[in-house]
Order: structure tokens, then sequence, then C-alpha cells
């Protein structure tokens, strides 16, 4: 591989006069990645077929390794962001809280789908999903709610079935 042309082909892959993060406008412009994509995570060819995640690349050419453990988090949320201003290393399990995660991008909601708030009274995280998936009480109250109605129906259910039962038996019997 020959250092310059990559160079000139990594940059000929960013426009830098990308959307201002929302929420952290401070941040300034994105520098959005227009090539190759994976899990919305820009990709290039480093040669040998080899293909690396474009934001780290920079990072890694710029700024040192990022050492095992640790990751890249994307201040601004958009993974094909390359501006290293938005980029922030920290440990795996920072970056997995903070939702960037594809598997749980939910934890950046602040809200249920039911629309409770994830705040600390309304929030706990099951044992069985790992204890780090949160949930919402309000909604686990709810179906509480209505796995206890649902019960209740069937015991009277099987009450009126019983009864009738003994009913036929004794008319069986007369
Ligand atoms: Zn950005
Ligand atoms: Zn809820």
């Amino acid at each position: 591989m020959r250092y310059g042309p990559f160079i000139e082909r990594f940059w000929s892959r960013v426009e830098k006069n990308g959307p201002v993060p929302e929420y952290r406008p401070e941040l300034g412009p994105c520098w959005i990645w227009i090539g190759t994509l994976r899990n919305g995570y820009g990709r290039i060819n480093i040669g040998g077929k080899k293909l690396v995640t474009a934001h780290r690349w920079l990072w890694e050419h710029k700024r040192g390794l990022v050492p095992k453990g640790f990751e890249l988090d994307h201040l601004c949320r958009v993974r094909r962001c390359v501006n290293l201003l938005h980029l922030e290393v920290v440990t795996a399990r920072t970056n997995w809280l903070r939702g960037s995660s594809p598997t749980l991008k939910n934890l950046s909601k602040t809200h249920c789908q039911k629309g409770h708030p994830y705040d600390e009274a309304n929030t706990y995280y099951p044992p069985d999903r790992g204890g780090r998936a949160r949930a919402c009480k309000e909604c686990a109250r709810e179906r509480g709610r209505q796995y206890k109605a649902r019960h209740h129906e069937r015991v009277i259910q099987a009450h009126r079935d019983y009864r009738k039962k003994q009913a036929q038996l004794r008319a069986h019997k007369s």
C-alpha cells in the first residue's frame, strides 16, 4: 500500500460539512463518511482486502492506538462520523451503557415504549437479561396486574367447570 494515495482515498470519502449534532451542538459539524458502511460505521480497505473502521483508523493514525478493553465512543452518536473531536476513548462497558452498541441502543432512550420515564425510581435491571438491560417498573407492574387478572379469570372458570361437572354427575346418578 502506498501511503499518500490511501490518505487521499480516505479524505475523498469524508464530507466535513455534515450536520451539527442536535443534542451536542457545541461539538460542531460531523464529518460524514460517504464511503462503505457496516453497522452504520465507515469502512475502508487498507489493502490486501483488509477493511478497517474509518473513524478508528483516523484516530489511531493521528492519536495512537486505542488500548485493549477500550473503545472509541461517538459523542455525537453519529456512527459514520470521523470527526476526532466527536470521539472519546472510553471503556468498552461505558460505551455499551451509553448505548452505541447496536443491540443496546435502547439504553440511550429516556422513556420506555409506553412513555414511562427511565429514571432511578422506575428502572430496574432484570437478572435474567444479564442484569444490564433496563426495564420499566411501571410496565412490569402493569404486566403483573394483567397476569393476575387473567389468572383470576382462569380460576373462576375452573370453578365453574367443576360445578358444572358435579351437577352433571348428580343429574346422571339420579
Ligand atoms: Zn460527529
Ligand atoms: Zn413503561
